[in-house]
């Protein structure tokens, strides 16, 4: 356990090295590349389920005007830096063997691809997901992000505006800068709300930093502007670095309650072809796939 633990922590650390050797600030992140533990291997892992009370007993908040969002934690100094604040959503609530797997489209140069042998499968296998697109991905071809709007099976998730991990005072993730303030994080998450309330006439429901980090001030700011912080109990594909064999061993780790992250902007990747093979397993398995709640 430990062994494997360590293993997987340097791949990820490689991956994570690799995304922060192509970025300047976080206006050109590649993949995410979040060093995260396995749902087995969670601390929080007693905490999947139905009653995790952390997430149960915070309800979003009515969306604000982002500029009294902005004034409201202006100069706020946060003490916690993390992808498992409390107020993040990490696990859905399941009622028998039910997860939610997510998808990532960080966007910007050399990611504004879009997976087709991944979506296309999850339409034939009628497996829904939620989507989460940046806005420079949605930018680059609206008519694509359109399409995938109009499919009940997806529920299309606000990725950020410039895929900034979401600080209020610039700390950063796998070397790339977060937000520098509380307005910089503001904007990072209502500039892709606009457009996502555009495209789909209604605001987005759940919202993901770049990176999938924040810091405790970022997480209310996003609360607070109506949307629902998410992270993730499983990392399927490490920012889309994951062969076909790493994706399914990933995947292999799924608990009730999940809530898998992987990428589906790098067509190239290991991902699509390792969720061809573990989605069905898991079905035969009697996983259900439900969207985020
Ligand atoms: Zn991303």
């Amino acid at each position: 356990m430990v062994d494997r633990a360590l293993s997987r922590r340097g791949l990820l650390a490689a991956g994570a090295a690799a995304a922060a050797g192509l970025v300047a600030g976080c206006t050109a992140a590649q993949g995410d590349s979040p060093v995260r533990r396995t749902t087995s291997a969670a601390p929080t892992g007693a905490a999947l389920g139905p009653a995790d009370p952390v997430q149960a007993k915070i309800p979003v908040a009515p969306t604000a005007l982002p500029d009294d969002v902005a004034a409201r934690y202006a100069g706020r100094q946060p003490a916690q830096w993390g992808m498992d604040l409390p107020g993040i959503l990490t696990t859905v609530p399941a009622a028998g063997k039910q997860m939610a797997l997510t998808f990532d489209a960080c966007g910007g140069p050399d990611n504004d691809e879009i997976n087709d042998v991944l979506i296309n499968f999850l339409i034939q296998q009628r497996i829904p997901a939620t989507l989460f697109l940046n806005k420079r991905w949605i930018d680059f071809d609206p008519g694509r992000a359109a399409r995938l709007a109009a499919n009940p099976l997806f529920e299309l998730a606000n990725h950020g505006t410039r895929h900034c991990p979401l600080s209020v005072n610039g700390h950063a993730a796998y070397g790339i800068a977060g937000t520098l303030s509380a307005q910089q994080a503001v904007d990072e998450v209502w500039g892709n709300h606009e457009t996502l309330t555009a495209l789909l006439g209604h605001p987005p429901r759940f919202f993901r930093a770049g990176t999938a980090h924040y810091d405790e001030v970022a997480v209310s700011i996003v609360r607070d502007l109506g949307e629902q912080p998410v992270g993730f109990s499983v990392n399927a594909d490490a920012g889309a670095t994951y062969s076909a064999a790493q994706v399914q061993q990933a995947m292999s780790q799924v608990e009730p309650g999940a809530i898998s992250i992987a990428h589906m902007h790098r067509p190239n990747s290991g991902t699509a072809p390792g969720m061809l093979v573990t989605l069905p397993k898991l079905r035969a398995q009697g996983y259900e796939f439900v969207k985020l709640p």
